[in-house]
């Protein structure tokens, strides 16, 4: 079943166009990566989805639903949820209320801040703490939690490894997995390839705001994605 499908999006800063003419869909129970290098349009495409910037033109739909218009609270009550690049937690704000903050949505589910905690347990000892002197694997992992706190159908994570040691990044990848395993369906921007290749059933490239790739992972390869990142045309490849 289609979850979410984009039809003509197109997404502008003044006159640059940063997404062109952008359609797709996304099915339930899918893990997408969203791959594309610095300045792709990533970053303006999920803050897009989740309300953040409001497209010049095009739709989205969202279990059917078209969402323009409807602002990030209403898009997160329908179950759409956003982790953003640079986490934005309330710096003042313990651990336990920040996550608190996420179920004010009021969507039912099974997510609570107990769960949250057995999903991410290097929270526990600081569900006290306030956001501002968390580490940055803390932060990422009370971000993730916040999320997760509005039950979302459709989690869409913005880099969730930047800025985090390889360490940190497998503990938070580990935790995803049970995510990952449930069924929640799933955006990520990631720019660990490897790591992206793994953890996704889907590719998505971006280039200059257009998508010049989307195949399931099992039907692509390091090859094709790295050429799709630079936008190497088939007899550019052939001289490289
Ligand atoms: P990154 O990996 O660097 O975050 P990205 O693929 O997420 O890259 P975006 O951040 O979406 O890319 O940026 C897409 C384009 O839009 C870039 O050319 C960027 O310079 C431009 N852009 C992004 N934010 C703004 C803004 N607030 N005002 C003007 N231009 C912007």
């Amino acid at each position: 079943m289609t979850l979410l499908r984009i039809e003509n999006l197109d997404i502008r800063y003044g006159q640059f166009r940063a997404v062109r003419d952008l359609s797709l869909e996304i099915g339930q129970g899918e893990v997408v990566a969203l791959i594309g290098a610095n300045g792709a349009g990533k970053t303006t495409l999920l803050r897009t989805l989740a309300g953040a910037h409001r497209a010049e033109a095009g739709t989205v739909h969202f279990k059917g639903e078209n969402l323009t218009g409807l602002r990030a609270h209403e898009r997160l009550a329908r179950g759409l949820a956003l982790v953003p690049e640079g986490r934005r937690l309330f710096a003042e704000m313990t651990v336990t209320e920040n996550l608190l903050l996420g179920a004010t949505s009021g969507r039912p589910g099974d997510w609570t801040v107990e769960r949250v905690f057995q999903t991410f347990p290097n929270l526990v000892k600081r569900r006290h703490a306030r956001a501002s002197g968390l580490s940055g694997g803390e932060q990422q992992a009370t971000a993730i939690g916040r999320a997760l706190m509005a039950n979302p159908d459709f989690l869409i994570l913005d880099e969730v490894s930047l800025g985090l040691s390889p360490l940190v990044i497998d503990q938070v990848y580990r935790s995803l997995d049970g995510i990952l395993a449930s069924g929640t369906t799933i955006l990520l921007v990631e720019q660990d390839l490897s790591r992206a290749m793994r953890t996704a059933s889907r590719a998505l490239c971006m280039l200059e705001g257009r998508i010049v790739l989307d195949r399931p992972m099992a039907a692509t390869n390091r090859d094709e994605i790295t050429q799709a990142y630079f936008g190497l045309t088939r007899s550019q490849r052939g001289h490289a």
